[in-house]
């Protein structure tokens, strides 16, 4: 069957855009690659739950995707319309619809599946990489150090596999056609299906000796330190894809791409409600009644004075200009959005208290003059 997009991410058939996004939170912390190194399953799994938050977090792919099963034509949801699975249908473990459709004529359908197309350089395998980001960083950009393990292209063989100073031979299993021939029997009667060479994966020929350091793979696996950008704007849950520094491809295949899951950490200071940027100014009646000066924070850095005019009532919003957030792909910042807050004090001197008292006496004469 098509993937089940909502039981990878345990969420109900009819769970809200915000459950969705939650959970998918969730199960990236918990799948963080750094935490199941030894479990070569987990890269896997991670690729899984993007594919599922990606159709589900998109309105327009549910839509689909709950209408059809599946979701195209770029989309990974399996072969056919309406969730229906030829693999099944024709029950055969290793059958090959595509090499079916190939022998009918459809030979176009393969552009969709470059895995298993007769090409023994395989493009890299995509990465996932979350980490954590301040607001602050989220809103002004960063550039950021991150460290992984991926497959680079063997410095040994540069990449071919071969053992330094050999060559290649004719693969004894194709005998150098690269495809080998079966006969696949179904309810439509039998047919000779095509498929590529297990053994030379389509090439025709095999390494007389394999690469000892990479064997034959043309890549190693090892640790490398890559610096990455994340643009300005980001928000928890977005994906920044960090073109080719994904896994170097098996025998000079082109890169796969490194995305960068983004969580954005709080900062107790501000508060951002979508493109809104608030911080919240806390000043004491009298500042209000007589207006006041006050120092806000930016989150660069440093202070904006702002003048709270005489006057000014609780939760009034002042504005400072181009300090607020930014949307992604946006160039110019928000405006920080300054909420007045006017604290009545709780404990008072008794000077305060005796100030306070002769001002109330003074509210009252004018209420009853
Ligand atoms: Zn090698
Ligand atoms: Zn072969």
């Amino acid at each position: 069957m098509a993937k089940d997009y909502y039981k990878i991410l345990g969420v109900s058939k009819d769970a809200t855009a915000e459950e969705i996004q939650r959970r998918y939170r969730e199960l990236v912390m918990k799948n963080h690659p750094d935490l199941h190194k030894n479990d070569p399953d987990s890269s896997k799994k991670m690729t899984e739950i993007n594919e599922a938050y990606e159709i589900l977090s998109s309105p327009e792919k549910r839509a689909q995707y709950d209408r059809f099963g599946t979701v195209g034509p770029e989309g990974r949801a399996g072969y056919g319309a309406g969730g229906f699975d030829f693999n099944d249908f024709f029950g055969g473990d290793s059958f090959n619809f595509e090499d079916l459709l190939r022998n009918f004529g459809f030979g176009g359908f393969t552009e969709t599946r470059q895995r298993t197309a007769p090409n023994v350089r395989q493009r890299g395998e995509d990465m996932q990489y979350p980490i954590a980001i301040t607001l602050k960083e989220s809103i002004l950009g960063t550039k950021k150090e991150i460290r992984l393990t991926r497959n680079e292209t063997c410095t040994v063989c540069n990449g071919s596999g071969l053992k330094p100073g050999t060559g290649y031979i004719t693969c004894s299993t194709c005998k150098g056609t690269g495809t080998v021939k079966r006969i696949q029997r179904s309810i439509f009667g039998e047919f000779i299906v095509q498929t590529t060479c297990p053994t030379c994966h389509g090439l025709g020929k095999i390494a007389k000796e394999k690469c000892s350091s990479c064997g034959g793979t043309g890549v190693t696996h090892i640790q490398k330190t890559v610096e990455v950008t994340i643009p300005a704007g980001v928000e928890t849950g977005m994906r920044v894809r960090i073109r080719g520094e994904g896994n170097a491809g098996l025998h000079k295949g082109p890169r796969g791409d490194l995305y960068i899951l983004i969580r954005v950490e709080k900062d107790p200071r501000f508060e951002k409600v979508e493109d809104k940027f608030y911080y919240t100014a806390h000043i004491a009646f009298p500042e209000a009644a007589l207006g006041t000066i006050i120092q806000v924070p930016l989150i660069e850095g440093g202070y904006e004075k702002l003048k709270v005019p005489a006057g000014t009532q609780s939760n009034t919003e002042l504005i400072i200009r181009g300090k607020g957030a930014r949307l992604v792909g946006n160039r110019r910042r928000g405006d920080l959005i300054v909420k007045i807050q006017v604290d009545v004090p709780t404990r008072l001197t008794p000077k305060e208290k005796t100030l306070i008292k002769k001002l109330s006496e003074i509210y009252n004469g004018k209420k009853n003059s």
